[in-house]
C-alpha cells in the first residue's frame, strides 16, 4: 500500500512516499519557501511556489519523475493540534477539515498550514482518501489532574486553556517499540520516554497509555529545547510586559531566542557539546541546566507511572548524543539507574539497551519514525488490503 505522508508548515511541505506493506521509503523531499520570495528581489532570486497547491504540483512532478506511474492509495497528514475532539487518526471529510480549522487559534503556526495542504490535495486528487494523524492525540488519556492548570475554570471552558501535550505520534510509536524490545505486551509498558530533538518533551507512560507529558497548552512548556525556554515563572512575562516588551517580542524571546540558544548562543546540541568539551563555561552550563531539568522530570514521572520499568531516549539528541544521555542518567543514580559507558558510546540506528545489568531498570535508545507511524496509521484507517 502506497501512502503519501505530508507534514505541512506555513512555508514548507515535507513529504514521503512510503510502501507500508514493505516498510520502505520510496521517496522523500522538502518544498521550501512557499509564498516566500516575491519581494521583488534582483535577478537570480529563487522564488518559491506561490502556495501549497503549487507546492503540491512540485511534489507530484517529483513522484512522477522518480517513481513513474505509481498509484498513491492514501495521504496521511501530520496535524499538530487535535484539541479535545481527536484522540485517534481520522478519515478526513470536509467537516473534519473545518474542525481542524476551528482549532487554528490553539496552533496558529501549524494547523492553518495543514488545512491548506489538505484542501490542496482534495482539489488535485478528489478521490484519494486523506487521514489526519494528530500530534496531541496520544495524550488524550492524561487524567484531568495532569491536564488541568490551577487557574479559574472559565479559562478552560471559554478558551480551551489546558495541557494538551505534543510529539504524541512519536511517543506512541516509541512506546510500542520499547514494549517490543522488552518483549512485553504494550499494555504492560510503564515507562518514561524522552523525545529530545530541536523540540523536546518527556512522556509518562502507564499501561501503554500517556498519563503525563511535559509540553502543555503549547509546545513551549517543559524541557530546555533548542530555542525554547521550557518551564519558567509566568511572572517573567508580566514583568517584561510592564517593562514595555510587546507580545511579539516576548513570543520571539521564549520560542526562538531561549533554550540552548539563549544559554549557550547555539541551538545545535552537537556544537554545544563540542564547545563544552573545549572548556566553554556557558556551553557546559547550558548542558547542566538541560540535563538537570530532564532528570527532574524523569524522577517525577517515575512516580507518575507508579514505578517505571524503563527510561527511553529518542529523536535527534536522544538517539545520538551519548554525552547528553550520560549527563541525564548520572543524576538518576538515586533511583539505582546506571548507564553502561561502553554500550552508551556505541553508534547505531538500532533499538538497544544502554544500561548495566545491575541497573534498577533498563535505559533504552529507540529510534523514532513519525512518518512511518503516520503511514501505518493512515493505512489502518483506510483499510489496508
Ligand atoms: P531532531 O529535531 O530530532 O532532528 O533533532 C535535532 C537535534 O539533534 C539537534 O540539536 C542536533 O544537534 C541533535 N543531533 C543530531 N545528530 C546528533 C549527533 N550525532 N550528536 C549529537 N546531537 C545530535
Amino acid at each position: 500500500m502506497l501512502v503519501l505522508v505530508i507534514n505541512s508548515g506555513s512555508s514548507s511541505l515535507k513529504y514521503q512516499v512510503r510502501d507500508v506493506t514493505a516498510e520502505k521509503v520510496l521517496l522523500e523531499g522538502l518544498v521550501e519557501k512557499i509564498g516566500v520570495g516575491n519581494g521583488g528581489g534582483g535577478d537570480g532570486e529563487v522564488l518559491g511556489p506561490k502556495d501549497h497547491a503549487e507546492a503540491l504540483e512540485l511534489v507530484d512532478a517529483a513522484i512522477t519523475a522518480e517513481l513513474g506511474g505509481v498509484r498513491l492509495e492514501a495521504v496521511g497528514h501530520r496535524v499538530v493540534h487535535g484539541g479535545e475532539r481527536f484522540g485517534e487518526p481520522v478519515l478526513i471529510t470536509s467537516e473534519i477539515t473545518r474542525a481542524i480549522e476551528r482549532l487554528n487559534p490553539l496552533a496558529p503556526l501549524h494547523n492553518p498550514a495543514s488545512v491548506l495542504g489538505i484542501r490542496a490535495i482534495a482539489k488535485k486528487w478528489p478521490d484519494l482518501p486523506q487521514v489526519a494523524v494528530f500530534d496531541t492525540a496520544f495524550h488524550r488519556t492524561l487524567p484531568e489532574y495532569a491536564w488541568r492548570y490551577a487557574i479559574p475554570d472559565s479559562l478552560y471552558t471559554n478558551h480551551g486553556i489546558r495541557r494538551y501535550g505534543f510529539h504524541g505520534t512519536s511517543h506512541a510509536y516509541v512506546t510500542q517499540q520499547a514494549a517490543a524490545l522488552l518483549q512485553i505486551p504494550v499494555g504492560e509498558f510503564d515507562g518514561v520516554i524522552a523525545h529530545l530533538g530541536n523540540g523536546a518533551s518527556v512522556a509518562a507512560i502507564q499501561g501503554g497509555l500517556s498519563v503525563d507529558t511535559s509540553m502543555g497548552f503549547t509546545p513551549l512548556e517543559g524541557l530546555v529545547m533548542g530555542t525554547r525556554s521550557g518551564d519558567l515563572d509566568p511572572s517573567i512575562l508580566v514583568f517584561l510586559s510592564r517593562a514595555g516588551w510587546s507580545v511579539e517580542d516576548i513570543d520571539t524571546l521564549l520560542n526562538r531566542e531561549s533554550g540552548l540558544k539563549g544559554l549557550a548562543g547555539d541551538n545545535d546540541m552537537r556544537s554545544v557539546v563540542e564547545q563544552a568539551e573545549a572548556g566553554n563555561p556557558r556551553a557546559a552550563m547550558a548542558l547542566a541546566v538541560a540535563s538537570y531539568r530532564l532528570a527532574k522530570y524523569i524522577g517525577g514521572y517515575h512516580v507518575a507511572v507508579g514505578g517505571a520499568r524503563a527510561v527511553v531516549f529518542t529523536a535527534g539528541i536522544g538517539e545520538n548524543s551519548s554525552q547528553f544521555r550520560a549527563l541525564v542518567v548520572e543524576r538518576l543514580g538515586a533511583l539505582g539507574i546506571r548507564l553502561d559507558a561502553e554500550l552508551n558510546g556505541v553508534r547505531s540506528k538500532e533499538a538497544r539497551v544502554i544500561s548495566t545489568l545491575s541497573s534498577a531498570i533498563p535505559v533504552l535508545v529507540i529510534p523514532t519514525d513519525e512518518e512511518r507511524a503516520i503511514a501505518e496509521a493512515t493505512a489502518a484507517v483506510v483499510g489496508a488490503p
